[in-house]
């Protein structure tokens, strides 16, 4: 039996850093990641044999646990009957309509295969239907890694996006500006200053790759009346947050309690896919009829819709049903509160921040006492203080994000042993956090 040592040395002989997507690499909290060999419900096991208490759920696919019978089971069946065809499939219809039911403003849907390429192709899309170049994006928001989102967090200010990575040219980078997160004023004179040339404004339904950083009330309505007052599009990045914030997202969490508003266009991934490769924009008919075969946006891909894919995603749905989402806000809850006296106990200062089931601990003196908003006030935790925090609770069997910046995700199969596995080792780690 190899160590996850020995796999992670031989793995980065063969592929940079040893992963396929960076934060895998235990980058920002140092050690060595866990080579894993199967999951179930809330558990991984690695390849030492040794279990762990699941709370990154790969990344938020797996919004009923890992290997749901249930799922397994239809794919497997997909499986027998051929693996990719490059034709339609009824279950590709079957989905949208389930996607479309429960979103309604995803008057029509196309399935993409990852995040990255649905926000992308949402990009072009409102390129497209305004005939304008630029966009606007929030700082501490991410939209995957396609050239023109990789725009650096700028600070306070509206200010021309810098490349957030090597090999972005700068002239691309250049159409999107990065504004300030919840900051309803920079939006408005940004657009007082550029609005004839804005195609849109992306923004994620929930911010929660800067550790979770709900919207302040009124904050998404308001992009939509501006967006509107200009011509220019919304689109709200449900990747992360859709069917998991709710059975209709974050945008169907704030219809329901807090406010309403009706986007051009949604993307979603993650819990669409049920942990295969999919995801999905969608939007109002008369925009998403501008992709090609209809219009003139160009779009395509040989495994988009796959039949394993899709399957997975529509189980997925089919039985994620409202007790579903009960079930998961009132966990979120008692697991959000024994962390926070945990915490309390250890004399670490910190903030928990929720949207909807979906929360992330800050801590350090320094994030700001109620709540954290915006990408400044995510970077002044104490990325110290969650590194320990982190390796203790991996010694005690569980795995956390391994990064600060990223949301922990509960599922349904988050039971009472989970719960305990959990509030056991909180005490250790938050005085390992506390030193
Ligand atoms: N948008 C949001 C809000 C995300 O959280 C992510 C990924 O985490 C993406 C887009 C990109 O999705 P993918 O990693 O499937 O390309």
């Amino acid at each position: 039996m190899s160590t996850n040592s020995e796999l992670f040395d031989e793995a980065r002989s063969v592929i940079p850093g040893g992963v396929d997507s960076p934060v895998r690499a235990y980058g920002n909290v140092g050690g060595v990641p866990r080579f894993i060999e199967r999951a179930s419900g809330p558990w991984l096991w690695d390849a030492e044999g040794t279990r762990y208490l699941d709370l990154v759920c790969t990344w938020g696919p797996a919004l009923l646990g890992h290997s749901r019978p249930e799922v397994v089971s239809a794919v497997q069946s997909a499986a027998a009957r051929g693996l990719s065809f490059g034709a339609p499939t009824a279950t590709e219809t079957e989905l949208a309509e389930e996607v479309r039911r429960r979103v309604p403003p995803a008057e029509r849907v196309r399935f993409v295969s990852t995040g990255t390429e649905a926000t992308m192709t949402a990009i072009r899309l409102a390129r497209g239907a305004t005939g304008r170049d630029l966009i606007i994006k929030f700082a501490g928001n991410y939209h995957g890694h396609s050239d023109g989102l990789l725009a650096a967090a700028g600070s306070g200010v509206a200010t021309a996006g810098l490349p957030g990575s090597a090999g972005v040219p700068a002239g691309v980078t250049a159409s999107t500006l990065v504004l300030p997160y919840n900051d309803e004023a920079a939006l408005r004179a940004a657009f007082q200053a550029r609005g004839d040339e804005i195609a849109g404004v992306i923004v994620e339904a929930s911010a929660a790759n800067m550790g979770v950083v709900p919207p302040r009330p009124g904050f998404n309505a308001a992009i939509r009346r501006i967006t509107a007052e200009h011509g220019a599009l919304m689109i709200v990045d449900e990747v992360l947050t859709g069917f998991r914030c709710g059975p209709s997202g974050f945008w169907g969490f704030q219809q329901d309690r807090q406010e309403s508003y009706r986007p051009d266009l949604f993307t979603f991934g993650k819990v669409v896919g049920g942990g295969m490769p999919l995801a999905a924009l969608g939007g109002r008919a008369e925009v998403m009829d501008l992709l090609s075969p209809t219009g003139p946006v160009y779009q395509a891909g040989t495994l988009s819709g796959n039949p394993l894919a899709t399957i997975a995603g529509l189980t997925t749905l089919q039985l994620a049903d409202d007790d579903v989402y009960e079930r998961l806000d009132e966990r979120s809850e008692a697991w959000r509160g024994a962390l926070a006296e945990a915490l309390e106990a250890a004399g670490v200062p910190f903030v928990i921040n929720n949207a909807s089931n979906l929360f992330s601990v800050f801590m350090g003196e320094a994030p700001a006492r109620d709540g954290v908003a915006d990408y400044e006030q995510a970077q002044a935790q104490s990325a110290e203080a969650y590194t320990a925090f982190f390796h203790a609770m991996l010694d005690a069997g569980v795995n956390l994000p391994p990064s600060c910046f990223e949301a922990w995700f509960l599922s349904d199969a988050h039971d009472e042993e989970a719960f305990e596995v959990f509030s056991d080792a909180l005490p250790g780690a938050c005085e390992a956090a506390a030193r």
